[in-house]
Parts: C-alpha cells; structure tokens; sequence
C-alpha cells in the first residue's frame, strides 16, 4: 500500500489502513499545532498524544483476549502505568475498560486522581514498604508479592484483619531473556519475583500457597521490549503449569486467577503494528490452551504496546550548522524526553520525521545529517547519521513512537523543562482548528502544562536557598 505519510523514511512491510491512518493524523496534528501556535519560536517542544489511536489500541486489547477466552472469563487488563504516567490518560484508558497496574505509592495515586478504582488495580514493585502494602489491603487492591520476606509481611497484615485485596506471589520462570539485557526480566538472576528454578525455590513456591488459603493469584511478567512472543508466552506456560500443580496439591481451585504481566515489543522501525494483541493471544493460546478454558480469571499488564505509537516528540529546529562536513540540525528535543535513546542508541533507536516551518511533511532529498538535542554533552544525539531531508532553521523534527516511556519521562538534565504534553483529536464541526473545506481539523486538549522556570526553582530546592550558607540547626530540616 502506498503510504503518503511522514513516517522517518523507515517504512518496511505490509500495512494496516489503521497503521496508516495514524500516520496521517500524526501529520495533521503535527501541522495544526504549528498552526494554532502549541509549537513555534517560543514554545519550541511538545509532546502529542492520537487520542483515537490510544482508544483503537485498548479496544485492539479487549477484543484480542475476547477472541480467545471462554465466554463470561474474567479478564483484566491492567495498563502498567510507569509506561505513561498522565492522569488523563489513565481516566482516558479507564474509560476504554483498562484498569491501572501500579508499581509506587506515586503511581497508585496517579491511577486513584484517574478514578480507577481499587477492584481495577494492581500494585507490583519489588520494594513495597509495609505503609505501601497495608494501604493496598485496606483499598482492596490486589497485591503481588515478590518474595519471602514480603509474603511475611503480608501474613503480619492478614493477622491484623480481613482484605478484600487478591493476592499472588510473581515467580520468575527463568525462561532466559531477551536482546536488551536491561529489560529482560526473566532471566536466571532477574531481581523480581521467586526464581522458579531455583534450588527448592519451586517447593517453597507451593508450601507458601497451601499454608495461606488467601493467596488465589499467580504472577509473572516475563515479557518486554526485545523480547520475543514465542519466549514470553513460555514464561506463561510455566507460570500456567505452577498454578496446575498447587491446585492439584491443594485439592481445589485454589488459584483462580494467573497475572500473565505485559512486555509485548514494540516496532520502532516503521508505523506498522507489529506484533498484533490479537497474534500474541493466538501464539499464548497455541503454547497454553488451558490458559483460555475459564477455568482461569486473567490479569494483563501491557504498558508500552498500548501506548507508544501513539505519542509524537515535536522539536523546532533552533539552528542548523555543519561540522567536519556533516549536517547537525539542534533541536530542543534530546536526553530530557527521550533518555533511553541518547544513552543507549543502539538498544533504542526512533525515527525521526522531518518537518518544515508550518508544520508540512519537509520535501526534498534525503541527506545524512546527525540531530541533536539541547543538553551540554556531546553525546545528546537523538539521531546520528540519518537520512532525511535536509533540517533548516526554523523547521521541525518529530520524534515518532514515544508515547511510552518518553516524553512522558523527563529527565531533568540541565534544568530542561518538562514539555506541555496535548492529546489531540479530530475536531467536531465548530471546535478546533476550522480551516474550511469539511474537515474541522485538530482539536487540541492539554494533557500537562510545560514546566515553568518558577517551578524548576520551586523542585530545585528553591525555598532553602540559605540552608548550606546560613545557621545548621541539629536535629531539625529546616523545612518550611
Ligand atoms: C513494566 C512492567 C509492565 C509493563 O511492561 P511493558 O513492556 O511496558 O508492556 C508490566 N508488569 C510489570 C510488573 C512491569 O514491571
């Protein structure tokens, strides 16, 4: 298919009309923000969030897992919300039947200003406080234990009183990991959950589920970026199969419901969706059929597949130079918003698509040229070496697919601000953009406002700018 989008100048494969077309809304939002001033000379960075896309992704979700569960099986799919930490876009994901899968007491009280509620969240971590997990039993939120000495201090809290919380234990089923050794969590010396294959760790695993009748969950999370479908859902099976034998020893249905976690990759290469929910959840139905049969309640816990493709980084080009003979183009997008790239370029590579100075998909031949970012160090690159067409003063550069894990993620070097980040839709007749000609064009909703300077001096310690020049006061902050 023929594809008329700004896509990088990396499509490969076959697309989806949804792939495509989430392309071409990414062009449009890119040129109404330029249009209905979001983006210019003053206001050099945004983050753009396809609020259609993000709806068409859960409802992806929802109907990969309907195709293959029995009918009236419980499923849950919680969003792991450190992939894209945005209220609105976690009330926006609640709305589309998503709950919210936790890690912090920060992300739980992002999930509970969403309103999801605590029958739809899930609250993993693997350094919970005893404050953190007390809170969650008396919310009623479910909990997964990481390991032994947790599970004591949750046997301490089940003493105390009755939880309306489920509560599992995560095993790691030591599947082996992935090509990013960073994110591979199922490796042999992971740091999550029990390790399965441990010495007695297996026999540990089960004795722990026959002495406490209250644990009904099994958890893990295998999966990530880099890792591939067939691996992840071996670590299902195995996960599967312990859940199997501890029902069996325990005579009953004891565990009820199996979180199979998140992980699904993500392509950063071109716009196609690729793997697919709905191949995932055939390829897990092929390797565990009796996963399906509703015998089993489900938790998901994707994060970077719902969300990733649907947000765009728009930096305006500041100024374009050359240096031993190479075009650089300067941006104000670099290790801030997109970290895991400019330290770690090979594991994370982005697609950058070049715009001009109204926000037009920029013609002209392909030149290789580096684009760089704002920061002080030489290696703040979001992209070296890359073919596009020429980036000149005043243009844009897009920085596509980071909607998880991104702009989302601000890393405060250089006191950069935090970008206003904007979900965006296609307007009703009245609303938005109005430029004639049928389509109302792209209406804008701020999703967070850009960081001030005020508020960089404010988190920087600005209220205690004489605490290490004047008075030392023992035993006391000096907080005011
Ligand atoms: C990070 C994480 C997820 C989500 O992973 P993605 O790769 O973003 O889908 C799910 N569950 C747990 C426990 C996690 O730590």
């Amino acid at each position: 298919m023929e594809a008329r989008v700004n896509d990088g100048r990396d499509i490969s494969g076959d697309f989806g009309g949804s792939d495509v077309r989430r392309a071409a809304r990414r062009d449009e939002a890119v040129r109404a923000a330029v249009e209905q001033g979001l983006l210019g000379p003053g206001t050099p960075i945004v983050g753009l969030l396809d609020v259609a896309g993000i709806r068409e992704s859960a409802a992806a979700l929802r109907a990969a897992f309907d195709a293959v569960t029995a009918p009236g099986t419980p499923v849950l799919h919680a969003f792991a919300v450190k992939a894209t930490p945005l209220v609105p876009v976690l009330r926006l994901l609640h709305e589309e039947g998503i709950g919210a899968e936790v890690a912090s007491p920060g992300e739980l009280a992002l999930a509970r200003a969403a309103g999801v509620p605590a029958g739809r969240t899930v609250l993993d971590s693997p350094a919970k406080t005893p404050d953190e997990l007390r809170e969650a039993l008396t919310l009623g939120i479910a909990v997964n234990a990481d390991n032994p000495q947790e599970l004591g201090r949750i046997d301490a809290l089940m003493a105390e009183g009755p939880s309306a919380s489920p509560v599992g234990v995560r095993v790691n089923p030591q599947v082996g990991g992935g090509s990013i050794e960073a994110l591979s969590t199922a490796t042999a010396t992971s740091k999550f959950g029990v390790a399965l294959r441990d010495e007695g760790a297996r026999e540990w695993v089960v004795r722990a589920y026959l002495d406490r009748p209250w644990l009904t969950r099994l958890h893990a999370h295998t999966g990530s970026q880099g890792i591939p479908t067939a691996l992840m859902s071996e670590g299902v099976r195995e996960t599967y199969a312990l859940a199997e034998e501890i029902n069996e020893r325990a005579g009953r249905r004891q565990v009820d419901t199996l979180d199979i976690g998140g992980g699904l990759p993500v392509n950063f290469a071109s716009d196609e969706t690729v793997p697919t929910y709905a191949e995932y959840a055939r390829v897990l139905r092929e390797a565990v059929p009796g996963l399906f049969d509703g015998r089993y309640g489900l938790v998901t816990e994707f994060g970077r597949s719902l969300l990733a493709k649907h947000g765009t980084i728009v930096a305006r080009v500041e100024y374009a130079k050359s240096a031993g003979g190479r075009p650089i183009a300067v941006t104000h997008a670099g290790v801030q918003v997109a970290t895991r790239t400019v330290y770690a370029p090979g594991s994370w590579p982005l697609r950058v698509a070049a715009y001009d100075g109204k926000g037009q998909p920029k013609e002209g031949a392909d030149v290789v040229q580096d684009v760089a970012g704002p920061a002080c160090f030489a290696g703040d690159l979001l992209a070296v070496g890359r073919a596009l067409p020429l980036l000149e003063q005043g243009d844009y550069a897009a920085v596509l697919d980071t909607g998880a894990y991104y702009f989302a993620h601000h890393y405060a070097y250089n006191s950069l601000a935090r970008p206003a980040v904007y979900g965006f839709t296609e307007a009703e007749d009245g609303a938005g953009g109005g430029h004639g000609g049928g389509n109302a064009g792209t209406a804008f909703a701020t999703v967070r406002a850009a960081q001030t300077t005020e508020e960089i001096v404010a988190e920087a310690g600005g209220a205690y700018a004489d605490a290490l020049t004047g008075g030392f006061l023992r035993g006391e902050t000096g907080a005011v």
